[in-house]
Formats: structure tokens, sequence, C-alpha cells
């Protein structure tokens, strides 16, 4: 196995999938028209951009000029958070353990006058509904933004409950459901959140890629003006490769409980394995109520860089916190925030499996951790 690498960082980013490689190349030298143009090829790649849309549509129970192609994740809680219009309410609610595509949002909103409150979390890193109640106001909340599930510790968050309290409050519901999309089955219309936010790298579609569902009633400004795309609200010649494999990954995931159960079941092997065969170390975030495919944990007395780093000399990618914090030495705010004790903080290490993993590798991983964690113990 030395020379194999064994990619464990899919909440960071995924392999694109082969299908879907194979199935877009002819939109960058064959099918490459403008699909503003008016002639038969602008035609052909207009269908495949309606086509590509309807099925991230059909995958989240929405309609599909309720989905709005952007730049990825970060660009669609930009836009919702920003741009959101509702009265003249100047309070935004999100929590302490959001991605920092909200967390940045919120800061720079604050600058611009918006009071912003950042919801605790407990130990599993659940928002307590009623945690919310006390915060809102029918008077000044605009909008409540929580994530469906953390990209750090898997904890997936009642939305449906908390999105209930937003609207009996006058406030919108946003959701940052890029880690969530593919490894829980998500239903707008059952949720019945205002917006969401969605990314293509983290389901094996291309980087460079996403969308904002906006629900019909939801008033929004434009994030970004130009000319007449995505139905005028947000400009700029679409990127016709990324869309086709962002609807080809979705399509996928329509249905696909087979994959989803073999991702759990592999999850749920690994875990085991590590908190039995390596001392002194938690399971960070919730054992049940907890995206499919994450295993994080926190070992006690270890220092989780030099780890990681003999972890890659072994072939094996793991991360530390969330992959956008990686290189700095500060700790992860979402395990500061369910409160992880001093002496496991720095030993945390997120593992991420996606369907191309197999039992082998993870088998390789386990031996590789517990005597890895042994050394430096020892050390
Ligand atoms: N939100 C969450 C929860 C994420 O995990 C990420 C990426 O790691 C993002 C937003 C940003 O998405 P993108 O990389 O598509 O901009």
């Amino acid at each position: 196995m030395s020379n194999k690498r064994i990619y464990l960082d899919n909440a960071a980013t995924t392999r694109v999938d082969d299908d879907i490689l194979n199935e877009i190349t002819k939109y960058f030298n064959v099918e490459y028209a403008n699909p503003s143009s008016i002639y038969k090829e602008s035609r052909t790649v207009q269908n495949a951009i309606y086509k590509a849309r309807s099925s991230i549509a059909k995958l989240i129970n929405a309609s599909d000029d309720e989905i709005y192609f952007t730049s990825g994740g970060t660009e669609s809680d930009n836009w919702a958070i920003q741009c959101v219009k509702n009265e003249n309410k100047k309070h935004i609610i999100t929590s302490k353990i959001e991605h920092h595509a909200i967390l940045n949002t919120c800061k720079y909103m604050k600058a611009s006058g918006l009071n912003i409150t950042y919801l605790d979390v407990d130990k599993s890193g659940f928002i307590n509904p009623q945690t919310l109640e006390e915060n809102i106001t029918k008077d000044n909340t605009s909008i409540v933004s929580i994530m469906t599930a953390n990209n750090e510790i898997g904890t997936i968050q009642p939305i449906k409950q908390l999105c209930k309290i937003a609207h009996q409050n006058g406030a919108y519901f946003h959701t940052d459901a890029v880690q969530a999309v593919g490894k829980l089955n998500i239903d707008v219309k059952d949720t019945n959140v205002d917006m969401m936010s969605i990314s293509g790298h983290k389901i094996h579609a291309l980087k460079g890629i996403g969308a904002l569902y906006i629900k019909k009633s939801t008033h929004l400004k434009n994030l970004i003006y130009g000319g007449s795309q995505e139905n005028y609200k947000r400009a700029g010649t679409e990127n016709v490769p990324a869309i086709v494999s962002l609807g080809l990954a979705c399509e996928k995931l329509i249905s696909n409980n087979k994959e989803q159960n073999y991702i759990r079941n592999l999850r749920n092997y690994f875990i085991d394995e590590v908190l039995f065969k390596i001392d002194d170390c938690i399971l960070t975030g919730n054992s049940d109520s907890r995206l499919i495919n994450n295993a994080s944990f926190c070992f006690a007395d270890i220092d989780s860089k030099i780890l990681i780093i003999l972890l890659d000399k072994a072939g094996i990618c793991a991360s530390v916190g969330s992959a956008c914090t990686s290189g700095s030495v500060e700790n992860s705010h979402v395990l500061q925030a369910i409160g992880v004790d001093d002496k496991y903080i720095n030993g945390n290490i997120r593992f991420t499996l996606s369907k191309y993993n197999t039992k082998e590798e993870i088998d390789y991983v386990v031996s590789n951790l517990a005597e890895t964690v042994k050394k430096l113990r020892n050390n």
C-alpha cells in the first residue's frame, strides 16, 4: 500500500466522478457556444443548462425556476446574507459553528451597521431551538442562517424546527447545505427553507460551481449585476461545463440509497475500529445525527499538526479542523464552541469518506493511525 494515496478529505473537496468528467469534456471544445447567442449551437447548450437546473431542483424537491447557479457555496452564502430584503430589519442570527463563508460575511454585515447574534451550540454541536426563540425579534430579525450540517464534526441541525421559529417571527431562513447535499435527503418543501446553498465540488462535480435555491416568495437583491443570465438575478456568462457537472452529480444522487448505505457502513466501521483500538480518543459531534461520511476525532495529548504530517508520509490525506483554517495554528472555532477539553483540543483530526474508499483502505488507516498515535505519545 505504501505508494498508494488514500484520500479521506472529502469534506474539503471530492474527486470528479469519471462519468461526469467524460460527459462534460465536449462542452469545452465541441459544444462551447455562448448560451445567450441565437444559433443552433447555443440552443444545444441552453438545453444542457436547462437539464442541469432541473436535476438540481429534482434532488431537493424545488421548482426549476427556484435554482440559480453561482460560483460555489461561498457566493451562495454571501448572496443570501448580504442581499436579503426584509423591510428595514437589521438583525441577523446565525450560529457559532458556521463555515467562514457565513461568519466572515456576517462580520462584513456588522461593519455595515447590522447586529449579528451568534447562537451557542451544545457539546454535540446542536442548536437548541429555544435559544433561537430567545434571541429572535419580530421587529428586527431579518434572516436566520443555520447550516444543515457542520463541515468539521458532521452534526445535522433540526432545520425544519428552526425554520418554523424564524417564520413565526417574520424572518427569512437560509441554510448552508454545502456538506449535506447527497449525504442526507433534502426536501426544501418539507423543511420550508427560503434559501439554501449548494456547492459542486463536494459532490464529485467541478470546483467553482454552486447554486442557491431561492423560494419564489423570497425578496433577494442581486449580488452581481450585468447581463440577463439567471433570469437577471446573477449576471455573467454561464460556466457551462461546470453547470453540467453539477447537474449530473445531482442526477446521480437522486435515489442513491445504496451508495449512502455503503459510505455510512464503512464510516461506522472506521469509527468503531478507531475507538476500540486507540485509547483516550473521543468522537466529536453526535454519533446519530451525523453526516454519513464524517469521522472526526480528538486524541488526548497529541498535536494533530504533527500527526497529519506523519499520516501524509504514510499516504493518508486527512485534515485538521476545517479545510479553510488548516494552515493556521488557531484552534478550530467549532471545537471551541462545543467545548472540547484542553487535553483533547490540539489532537483533532477529521476524516471524511466518499464512495471511492474501500474497507482495505480503512484497515490500513486504522492500523497506521494507532501506531502513529502510540509513537507520538511515547516520545
Ligand atoms: N459552506 C460549507 C459548510 C463548506 O464546507 C464550504 C467549503 O468547505 C463552503 C461553504 C464553501 O463552499 P465553496 O468551496 O463551494 O465556496
